[in-house]
């Protein structure tokens, strides 16, 4: 039998860990769906430094240990499980995961967002062999050798400057001649004596048979060909919106983020987004938090038809 549910929370980064503790305190029934571990992209970051009352440096795992102490004290319901389907039918909402289906009467998505691709050849082959997405999780198997980011906004930077204390030498590869990670990291950056930035500059392709053993690249203004020889390639070049499953029943942007009202209500009144994979001008944990917070209250307006006392 398809259980009933008033609200679900699907996804358990600070978005929907903030929607969580909103809808928790306003006392609404709701599940949180989340598959993985609680705390999104946290569980990928080394450090937050730019989060309102956070000390500088604070490590990204513990305010993720964090998110997961406050789901646990609060006792809220946390159902492992992946949403394949989201289906809009009259005024309810039929939800499938890969073991049930629930019928849930509102609905707020902070499904986040997931690493771009370069889209190079043999890119899915030769990742986990040389070819990753994440610095923090990866890292530590390149120590000492050789690697290249590619990207040139603050993950990039980032990437490379964590990759910096592990490897002997790290290549920052950027397409356009100036990077777009904001001043105070690229200063960082530029301190490092073992980190070299090739700008203007496209991998052509992955070399290596097992694992990367290189990368063919190109310079998009003399159109130079050359080869890096590399033990790791870190992919940084932006994210994509978490939001495959709603495309048939959530108005998305071109580039396939929900958009939203600014009480984050997505094209129905009762379904709202918060966090990555909503249309915003602001990428940033405070603004995920904020945003969860308030499509909560906005759930609580439609469900409960009043102003939630927070
Ligand atoms: P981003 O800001 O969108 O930057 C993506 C970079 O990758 C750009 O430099 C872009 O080049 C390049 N790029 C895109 N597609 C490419 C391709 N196919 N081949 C080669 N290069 C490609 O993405 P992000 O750095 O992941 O950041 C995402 C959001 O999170 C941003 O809003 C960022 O501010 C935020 N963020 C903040 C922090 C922080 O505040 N500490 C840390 C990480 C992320 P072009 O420059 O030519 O477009």
């Amino acid at each position: 039998m398809k259980k009933t549910i008033d609200l679900a929370i699907i996804g358990g980064g600070i978005a929907g860990v903030s929607a969580a503790i909103y809808a928790k305190r306003a006392g609404l029934n709701f599940c949180l769906f989340e598959p993985k571990a609680i705390g999104g992209q946290l569980l990928l970051m080394e450090t937050v430094d730019n989060y309102t009352g956070i000390s500088l440096g604070t490590k990204a795992i513990n305010l993720a240990t964090q998110l997961e102490d406050t789901i646990k004290e609060l006792q809220i319901e946390v159902i492992p499980e992946e949403i394949s389907k989201f289906e809009i039918s009259g005024k309810q909402i039929n939800l499938t995961t890969s073991e049930n289906s629930f019928v849930v009467n509102a609905a707020i998505i902070t499904t986040g967002a997931s690493f771009k691709k370069l889209g190079a050849s043999r890119e899915e082959e030769l990742t986990g062999r040389g070819v990753s997405y994440c610095a923090i999780c990866d890292g530590f198997f390149f120590k000492n050798k050789t690697v290249a980011v590619v990207g040139g906004g603050n993950s990039a930077v980032e990437e490379a400057l964590y990759l910096s204390n592990i490897c002997s030498k790290v290549y920052l590869i950027h397409r356009r001649k100036e990077l777009r990670a904001i001043e105070y990291l690229q200063k960082e950056l530029l301190r490092k004596s073992n980190v070299e930035i090739i700008f203007d500059t496209v991998i052509e392709e992955l070399k290596g048979a097992d694992c990367l053993t290189g990368a063919g690249i190109k310079n998009t203004i003399t159109g130079v060909s050359g080869t890096l020889s590399l033990n790791g390639l870190f992919v940084a070049i932006g994210v994509n919106p978490n939001t495959q499953a709603f495309k048939d029943a959530i108005s998305l942007d071109e580039s396939g983020f929900i958009t939203t009202d600014e009480e984050m209500k997505t094209n129905h009144n009762f379904v709202w987004a918060a966090g990555d994979c909503r249309k915003r001008p602001l990428r940033q944990l405070v603004t995920a938090s904020s945003e969860g917070a308030i499509s909560a209250v906005s759930a609580y307006k439609y469900l409960k038809g009043g102003y939630i006392s927070a």
